[in-house]
């Protein structure tokens, strides 16, 4: 029989990398927690019409990425391309923005149908928040220091923020005839998807990859000068406010996000270690949505972060600086303890004291194999556990179990103190594992 694979652009997550991935959520939960954001967890699957209504039409999201199907009872459904339309749709729904303004995070899978490669694929996972009813130009250098400062305790280093402003709905309608009668002259320049792009969805002809087309940009009418006196002063506050919180940024007045929903601030960071797909958070201000979902007028803003990136460039980082803060939240997870046991009598106790160990909440290894010491300390060693407990038919005799550090803690090779414990009472012994456990542990969160 052949061998079942994953769906293309569909990622196993495997052990070595889920510990990874639960250190970098656990270290943003802290973070989201610190600025009073809560979480909301919404469906996979919504309707389609929420996307169409929500991300528009005319993006590559909805026109070309979704995964659409009719369900049993023939309605179009489609598994979320991205978080903002659903969390916005279960703040509508619920009557949340009725209680005050709404700093919610979320988390989770996304499905877009995109062609797969590094830091691209099909199932992917995102990370985000999104404040509603959050109107400051403050507000939003405040959320754009939420994802800075996250990244920045994740010891992830080497990146950009890049900044631009969208302004109103009636400052992209003045300058999108401006921009479409000027392309219009070159038209026969243009790649053929911004061709398209033309009719439909104009401004995103910016942010082509395409290199002829770019290079004809460089002469196109910029947004900034359709901008009313009100929508620049407004990015200047927020310009300011970064620069009130030391967060450094460079203005790009060509950047456009892919959704349509975004005016005002627009913003991404990038990597410049992901190759062409270096954006690993992007986010701005989308104070049209709540309405266009049905919803009173609200302002709002937010931003997604994506996990494989981030991976990516957090990895990287632990490359270039394995005493860094990166390379400690990247390490496997290392038991607390390592249990060495041999002979029958050995084995039993063994056994016992590994249970108890754990219900005092340490993280313990038993190993199983009965064979020769030497063996099981070379194993013992691997497992990066800083001591091994030993439990030979001599010590089970005695009633008691040798403690001894392993490589991971060793500064020399001939400094390995061996202790005697006794096993008929365990708290002694217990509180030396904890402590030692625990200072182990405020490593890697402190950095
Ligand atoms: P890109 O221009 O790279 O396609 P995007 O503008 O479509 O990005 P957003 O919709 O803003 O991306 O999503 C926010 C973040 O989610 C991106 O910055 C990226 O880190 C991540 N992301 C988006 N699409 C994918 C994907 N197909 N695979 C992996 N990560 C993704
Ligand atoms: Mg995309």
């Amino acid at each position: 029989m052949t061998q079942l694979q994953s769906l293309r652009g569909m990622v196993d997550l495997l052990p070595e990398q889920t510990c990874r991935w639960q250190a970098v959520e656990s270290l943003a939960r802290q973070h989201f927690q610190r600025w009073g954001c809560r979480e909301i967890r919404t469906p996979l699957l919504e309707v389609t019409e929420l996307f169409a209504r929500g991300i528009g039409e005319a993006t590559d999201v909805v026109g070309k990425e979704m995964y659409s199907f009719q369900d049993r009872g023939d309605r179009s459904c489609t598994l979320r391309p991205e978080g903002t339309a659903s969390v916005v749709r279960a703040a509508l729904q619920h009557g949340l923005l009725a209680q005050g303004a709404q700093r919610l995070w979320y988390g989770g899978p996304m499905f877009r149908y995109e062609r797969p490669q590094a830091g691209r694929q099909r199932q992917f996972h995102q990370i985000g928040v999104e404040w509603l009813g959050v109107t400051s130009a403050a507000s939003d250098a405040e959320v754009i220091a939420l994802a800075w400062d996250l990244l920045a305790d994740l010891g992830v280093d080497r990146l950009a923020l890049e900044i631009n402003t969208l302004g109103t709905p009636d400052d992209r309608q003045l300058y999108r005839s401006r921009l479409v009668s000027w392309l219009e002259q070159h038209e026969n320049v243009l790649d053929a998807d911004s061709q398209q792009r033309l009719r439909t969805n104009p401004l995103r002809i910016l942010d082509s990859k395409n290199a002829q087309t770019r290079e004809l940009l460089q002469d196109a009418p910029m947004l900034e000068q359709s901008l009313a006196a009100d929508s620049r002063s407004r990015h200047q506050a927020v310009l300011q406010a970064l620069d009130d919180l030391s967060i450094p940024y460079v203005v790009n007045p060509r950047l456009v996000r892919g959704l349509d929903y975004y005016g005002h601030t627009a913003f991404e960071i990038t990597s410049d270690q992901l190759g062409a797909q270096a954006t690993v958070c992007g986010g701005g201000r989308y104070n049209g949505l709540i309405q266009q979902l049905g919803g009173a007028p609200t302002p709002a803003i937010g931003w997604a972060l994506g996990m494989e990136r981030l991976l990516l460039v957090l990895e990287a980082a632990a490359t270039a600086n394995p005493s860094g803060r990166a390379a400690s939240l990247v390490q496997a997870d290392v038991p607390d303890v390592y249990v060495v046991n041999r002979g029958e009598q050995a084995h039993r106790q063994a056994l016992i004291l590994s249970r108890q160990l754990r219900s005092a909440g340490l993280a313990v290894q038993r190993d199983e194999s009965d064979s020769a010491f030497g063996k099981q300390f070379k194993r013992a060693d691997r497992s990066g556990a800083p001591v091994a407990l030993v439990i030979g038919e001599e010590e089970a005799d005695r009633g008691v179990v040798r403690l001894k550090a392993l490589k991971s803690t060793l500064s020399e090779p001939g400094d390995d103190q061996q202790e005697d414990w006794s096993i008929n009472d365990l708290g002694p012994l217990i509180a030396v594992l904890q402590n030692g456990a625990n200072s182990e542990r405020s490593e890697t969160t402190q950095g």
